[in-house]
């Protein structure tokens, strides 16, 4: 975890007015007491985590029952969401992490059917791994013939082919 800057703390508080604004739309949620997210602290992942993009932190032994508020310490929200390219995966990861907060632990079919009525493309989340492998990156293997990018953390030398056109790949620094 790393400490949000204020532009990162007003984007997140943002998101999450969002979210919540949006959770009073579902009935599912309607009986449960989810105004407690409100009270929810929000921080940013470090900018090098690349496989989580969002992470809820529960004080050691909270117990979990789902539909009741679980108290987090805090919900870590990876920085590069908060570009405004990335609003809507910003939002649904929010969402996620909340369901979480709400006492749904593990990603069982419960929180399965809750996350479904966000209505979320799925492939939003894989754009966003590819994008932050292209922000990790230190080399770009690039096709001269087809434009295809390849991020790495190495040069290739010329010992590698474009997957499509099966061109030599060309090291570009990133
Ligand atoms: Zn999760
Ligand atoms: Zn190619």
């Amino acid at each position: 975890m790393a400490r949000p800057s204020e532009t990162q703390t007003q984007l997140l508080l943002r998101s999450k007015a969002r979210v919540i604004n949006r959770m009073k739309e579902f009935d599912a949620w309607v009986s449960l007491p989810f105004l407690s997210l409100l009270s929810v602290e929000l921080g940013v992942l470090r900018k090098s985590a690349i496989r989580r993009h969002g992470a809820t932190r529960w004080k050691y032994g909270t117990n979990f029952s789902k539909g009741i508020f679980s108290n987090p310490d805090v919900v870590d929200i990876h920085p590069e969401l908060l570009n405004d390219q990335w609003r809507d995966y910003l939002d649904f990861v929010m969402y996620h992490e909340f369901i979480h907060c709400m006492g749904f632990k593990n990603h069982d079919s419960d929180f399965r059917s809750l996350e479904s009525l966000w209505g979320f493309d799925f492939g939003r989340a894989k754009q966003f791994s590819e994008h932050l492998s292209f922000v990790r990156a230190k080399y770009v293997w690039k096709c001269p013939n087809c434009e295809n990018k390849y991020p790495r953390s190495r040069r290739s030398n010329g010992r590698y082919l474009c997957r499509d056109c099966k061109t030599i790949l060309i090291d570009e620094e990133n």
